[in-house]
């Protein structure tokens, strides 16, 4: 338990705990990254090293034993995904003025508050930065120093303007971290005032010796596929539904192959059919789509003579073969097909029609 469990990004967290070290941590922080970065994982780390009963040192840096009454209850935000969905569970099941007023938090520990934007807009609210106001003045209860862990960048106009107030004048014993996928969203004074460090994407490799202690079911081959589709963060390689893709791909593969090499359109219609209108078919039509655009990519860096950047190494020859069909002006027209599904879908078309018009439409232009 501690840094250690934190992979990637080491010079970013060294850095991090060095200036905890020195007693120099900043006041407020911008940890940004892409989604899965790890971002919300660090900042648990960062208000648990802040306020561990028992510290300890690992490297020669501060770290936190996981074990206190602090450390343990901080932990127990870990799972965000879980801890918001009961947060707005709660919220569901009050009276209808009390829900209006009821801003959304997950707080585990009295001094650590963590702040999710708040649905159906998903922004962070006036009424969320104005709870942080109303507590950061006061020296913390239970812990060494409040941490309030902001878990997204969107905020609305109000807040930020609120948020800038606290970041003007911040008191001694409080740390406030702002997650964000994107630093540009947020206002240029509240960057000013915060210190920046980006989590960058994690090495296929470094990825790939991760997922051999994670998922040690995942044979060498499904290992280094998981790496090379996971953009370089490891907590979208640990949550990876491998199954579900090599299913959207099998179906992706022969929506293809119909088109590039031809056939019956029994097949064709057989799968497009499959998928149904409806928050399950609709998720699988998703990531029916993503899955056409990875193949389309692979084929694309195939045509541009650059097989190292294939994702989908596993089926490597199934793709050499589809590259020997297809061109440059195929790939992009697929593209542009695929575009328009997407379109349709979000304008509510019956799913497997319009997956049969691109079936259709993609034999055309071959
Ligand atoms: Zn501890």
């Amino acid at each position: 338990m501690g840094f250690s469990d934190f992979h990637g990004n080491a010079e970013t967290v060294h850095r991090l705990r060095d200036m905890l070290a020195r007693k120099r941590f900043p006041h407020a922080v911008v940890l940004s990254g892409a989604r899965g970065a790890g971002k919300y994982t660090l900042a648990l780390m960062l208000a648990q090293v802040l306020n561990c009963l028992a510290p300890i040192e690992t490297d020669g840096l501060p770290d936190f034993c996981g074990q206190c009454a602090n450390c343990r209850r901080i932990g127990q935000a870990a799972d965000l995904n879980a801890r918001f969905a009961e947060a707005v569970e709660t919220r569901e099941g009050m009276r209808e003025t009390d829900k209006k007023e009821t801003r959304l938090f997950v707080q585990t520990h009295p001094d650590v508050l963590v702040i999710p934007p708040d649905p159906p807009q998903m922004m962070i609210k006036v009424d969320q930065v104005r709870r942080v106001i109303e507590t950061i003045y006061y020296r913390p209860s239970e812990a060494r120093e409040r941490v309030y862990i902001f878990t997204d960048s969107a905020f609305m106009k109000e807040a930020a303007n609120s948020l800038l107030k606290v970041l003007e004048e911040p008191p001694d014993f409080a740390t406030i971290l702002l997650l964000s996928e994107n630093p540009g969203e947020l206002l240029p004074t509240i960057r000013s005032r915060s210190m920046v460090f980006p989590l960058t994407a994690v090495p296929v490799e470094d990825i790939d010796r991760y997922l051999a202690e994670q998922r040690p079911e995942w044979k060498p081959p499904q290992r280094a596929l998981v790496a090379r589709l996971s953009d370089g963060t490891l907590g979208r390689a640990r949550s990876f539904d491998l199954d579900a893709y090599v299913a959207a791909r099998a179906d992706a593969l022969a929506i293809l192959n119909s088109a590039l090499v031809g056939g019956e359109h029994t097949q064709l219609f057989k799968i497009t059919e499959s998928y149904r209108p409806g928050a399950e078919g609709r998720e699988r039509t998703e990531r029916l789509l993503r899955t056409l655009y990875s193949l389309l990519r692979d084929l694309m860096f195939l045509e541009s003579g650059s097989p190292h950047l294939v994702h989908n190494t596993d089926i490597q020859s199934q793709l050499n073969k589809l590259a020997d069909t297809a061109d440059f002006n195929w790939i992009a027209g697929a593209s542009d097909r695929l575009a328009e599904v997407e379109r349709g879908m979000r304008r509510n078309l019956l799913r497997s029609l319009s997956l049969d018009a691109l079936g259709l439409a993609l034999e055309k232009s071959a």
